[in-house]
């Protein structure tokens, strides 16, 4: 079996690489394991010589890195780039902050003398996805890297040249043979990976579907996981909104990575008393989204990730119109090579439509006009996600207010949810558990040992 990169711009196959076989992966598994008894031990300060070299490694080479996610998996160029250079800051943040994340924490409790201790659990695997295919396998690896595990990373299979990259560049930055091992597999094998006894712990970002196989293999298999799953976040505009700002954070919101992020700006819940100029003015900026090359800097919409991913959500689409929802723009497929996708506005999407609870991965945005801010709370919490979401206002304890009555994991105030390698990422409901990023990064696969002293 072969694993292709294909290019969604044009749908050309640009290089294929064979899957691993079963003595392959076992091969790599035990040499994770083995790597994993010494690097556990190996001083904090070497570890994090690895990873600043990493990030620096990043840097050195920005641009072809970027091109390779391009070609990989058709983002912008520009986001391309920004991409690499936030992998470089995630992979500096946990080199310079894990000693101070990982050092024993005393516990403050009369007369005992009591603190904890953090260890390294094992070998983990990551199943990642191809939306931020550096960002996504970083922001797992290099805390738990920095925290003493072994890594192996199944990447998505439209990724593959990504997947090699990274390896390398982990390799490179003068990692030992086994810390970081990636993984060129179907998704058949992760079940076997998952309950071998050498294997620790599993993290999964992608879909629904996807987190709830391998949380029930971990669940079986009594092996910690963490999830990022998908979104469906709102996006709220309260009458006192400054609206020409919020109305290009919504369409920034909107079509970062073209629409294909888990936190892009999803619903837009508009009190009536301003709906009129923030639909009016949200027509006007997606309508003037330059689709094009993502290798081209002008262009503004790029291809989706895939065509089966074009064809996906053209289906979810129609079947929103199917079931009652309004266009007002786009709807469609354009008439050109390449896995694009129109600009689309939805509105009447009531809750018995299908779309009304699903994550639409693509330039589509879904307007709903409220009565007030009561109201725009009750319908952002009407969802099976809760990742993130943002509230738009002119007054920041308004904002407050309504960000701590909303259902997610983060909650952004004048601006869509972002992701930053200083703050904690990760959501509630359908949408996953566990925290990435931060601090709180580094700890969800370490060992939080109790040392009684009496
Ligand atoms: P998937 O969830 O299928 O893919 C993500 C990763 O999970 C890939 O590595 C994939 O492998 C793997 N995977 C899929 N199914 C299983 C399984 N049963 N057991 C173990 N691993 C599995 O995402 P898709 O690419 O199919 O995208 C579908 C939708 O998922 C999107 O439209 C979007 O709604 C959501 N999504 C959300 C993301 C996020 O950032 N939260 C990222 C990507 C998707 P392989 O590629 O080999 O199938």
């Amino acid at each position: 079996m072969t694993i292709a990169s294909i290019n969604p711009s044009n749908n050309e196959t640009l290089r294929e690489f064979d899957a691993l076989d079963k003595d392959e992966i076992e091969k790599i598994v035990s040499t994770a394991h083995d790597a994993f008894q010494h690097w556990r031990r190996t001083p904090l300060a070497d570890r994090k010589k690895c990873l600043l070299k990493f990030a620096d490694l990043l840097r050195a080479d920005a641009d072809e890195y970027a091109r390779t996610i391009t070609l990989d998996m058709g983002k912008r160029i520009s986001e391309s780039k920004y991409e690499i250079e936030y992998c470089a800051n995630i992979a500096d943040f946990y080199a310079n902050g894990a000693e101070g994340f990982l050092a024993d924490q005393s516990m403050d409790v009369e007369k005992i003398d009591a603190y904890l201790h953090y260890e390294p659990i094992g070998v983990l695997l990551g199943v990642m996805p191809w939306n931020f295919p550096f960002y996504q396998v970083v922001r797992f690896a290099a805390p738990n890297i920095m925290a003493g595990n072994t890594v192996m990373v199944k990447h998505a299979s439209n990724v593959p040249q990504c997947a090699a990259v990274i390896e390398e560049l982990f390799t490179e930055c003068g990692l030992p043979r086994g810390v970081y091992n990636n993984l060129f597999i179907p998704t058949d094998f992760v079940e076997s990976i998952i309950s071998d006894k050498r294997v620790q712990g599993v993290s999964l970002t992608g879909s629904e579907p996807a987190g709830a196989a391998v949380a029930s293999l971990a669940g079986k298999n009594l092996k910690r996981s963490v999830l990022e799953l998908g979104g469906n976040d709102p996006f709220i505009v309260l009458d006192d909104a400054d609206l020409d700002q919020t109305i290009e954070h919504a369409v920034k919101g909107r079509v970062v990575n073209a629409g294909q992020s888990c936190v892009a700006s999803k619903r837009f819940i508009v009190v009536k008393e301003v709906a009129e100029q923030f639909i009016a003015g949200l027509k006007k900026q997606m309508a003037a989204l330059k689709m094009g090359d993502p290798m081209d800097e002008e262009t503004t919409l790029a291809p989706l990730s895939s065509e089966k991913a074009a064809v996906d959500l053209m289906e979810q689409v129609q079947a929103s119109i199917n079931a009652g929802a309004a266009v007002l723009l786009g709807g469609d497929r354009p008439d050109r090579d390449g896995a694009f996708f129109n600009p689309t506005i939805l509105t009447d999407v009531t809750p018995d439509n299908p779309t009304f609870d699903q994550e639409l991965f693509g330039p589509v945005a879904t307007v709903y006009v409220v009565d007030d801010e009561a109201a725009a709370i009750k319908l952002a919490n009407n969802s099976s996600y809760g990742l993130g979401g943002s509230v738009f206002t002119s007054d920041i304890e308004r904002g407050r207010r309504v960000a701590e009555q909303v259902e997610t994991g983060m909650m952004f105030i004048n601006q869509p949810t972002k992701s930053q390698a200083e703050l904690p990422f990760g959501g509630i409901k359908n949408s996953g558990y566990g925290r990435e990023l931060s601090h709180l990064g580094i700890l969800e696969f370490v060992n939080k040992k109790l040392i009684h002293l009496g």
